[in-house]
């Protein structure tokens, strides 16, 4: 569903009561969220407005595949960003703490504006502009450009076009309707380099990447009757990986994608090691028969019905005793 009128208005009332902003989008930014925050960040730094940008990532970097958005300059580091902010407007968020060190600005602030479309989504803000149904958060930006009259340029265009092609894996998953692909034309009209965005995106590995990805693959473990018979295929991205390659675990996020190609299971999952905090971070994906967001909401994460993910204090067996628990008695929904 798409956000009500009163949240709109609410919205556009609140961009235009304040001449300083400060943005935020979810830790280990992807696509959307990076491209999100970039694209309205730049669009009110246009129109004249202070215009701060962060992620309360450690450490602080843009994952390489974004390092050529424009927009780039509106970040800062989390330390810069005040304590207090009068309107603090959010992207691509399900929850509070996934904003990970800027999570202590949302009570803190006078405002705050979520801008989003995860279903799990908690409605922390004090406007919400919340649409389940939109592809990507930055489909979302752009209906908020569209009222407030603000105009698409190229340089707008090319971080929505990222959150679109991100979101929608290539304009591949369910959901890519064809409102999408009307945006993606009028992103394209604006004269954006498609192919190299998407070159950035998708076929940017470093070598030692591509290395780590085969260790991955090569110690995946199939388990035919997980998921009541639907089969499950899982590996995981160990701290010697990420040493011995020089990566860091923002640079992994694209195991899951190769992973989950295996035909003969319906769930895949990527176990992450985080070294700064000894975590497990846990990906998943379904093919359409098992609602995995449900699935990672029961064990304390989120995300959307076929790409979600959660965290655990726990190791290796335990994290997937509590997922073979969860999937097994996930009902299948109708593909
Ligand atoms: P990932 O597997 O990290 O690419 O995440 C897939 C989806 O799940 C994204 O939409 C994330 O926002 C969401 N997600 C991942 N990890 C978590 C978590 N710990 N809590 C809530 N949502 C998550
Ligand atoms: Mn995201
Ligand atoms: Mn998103």
């Amino acid at each position: 569903m798409s956000a009500a009128e009163a949240d709109w208005t609410s919205a556009v009332g609140l961009l235009a009561a304040y001449d300083e902003v400060v943005l935020a989008c979810h830790v280990g930014p992807d696509g959307d969220a990076l491209g999100s925050m970039l694209a309205l960040g730049i669009a009110l730094r246009d129109r004249g407005t202070k215009v701060r940008a962060s992620f309360g990532s450690e450490p602080f970097e843009v994952p390489a595949a974004y390092t050529g958005l424009p927009g780039l300059d509106l970040l800062v580091p989390v330390a810069q960003i005040p304590e207090a902010p009068g309107l603090l407007v959010i992207f691509d968020t399900g929850s509070i703490d996934r904003l990970g060190a800027l999570a202590d600005r949302v009570p803190a602030a006078a405002d705050v504006l979520v801008i989003d479309h995860h279903v799990s989504n908690t409605r922390f803000g004090t406007v919400n502009l919340v649409d389940v149904d939109a592809a990507a958060t930055a489909v979302v930006v752009v209906e908020l450009l569209d009222r407030l009259g603000l105009p698409l340029t190229a340089e707008i265009a090319a971080p929505v076009y990222t959150g679109l092609v991100t979101d929608t894996g290539s304009f591949k998953y369910a959901g890519t309707t064809p409102a999408v692909h009307e945006l993606a034309a009028r992103l394209l009209a604006t004269g954006i380099r498609h192919d190299l965005i998407s070159r950035d995106i998708w076929d940017n590995a470093s070598f030692g990447y591509v290395q780590l990805l085969g260790a991955a693959c090569a110690r995946a473990v199939l388990e035919p009757a997980a998921v009541a018979g639907l089969g499950l295929v899982w590996t995981t991205v160990t701290d010697a990986d990420l040493t011995a390659t020089g990566l860091a675990l923002s640079d992994v996020e694209g195991v899951i994608d190769v992973v989950r190609t295996a035909r003969e299971a319906e769930v895949a999952a990527v176990l992450k090691h985080d070294p700064a905090d000894g975590w497990l971070k846990v990906s998943t994906r379904s093919k359409g028969a098992v609602d995995v967001g449900a699935v990672c909401g029961s064990l304390g994460g989120g995300g959307h019905r076929f790409a979600a993910g959660f965290t655990s204090g726990d190791d290796i067996d335990g994290t997937l005793d509590q997922l073979r628990a969860a999937l097994a008695a996930a009902p299948h929904l109708p593909v």
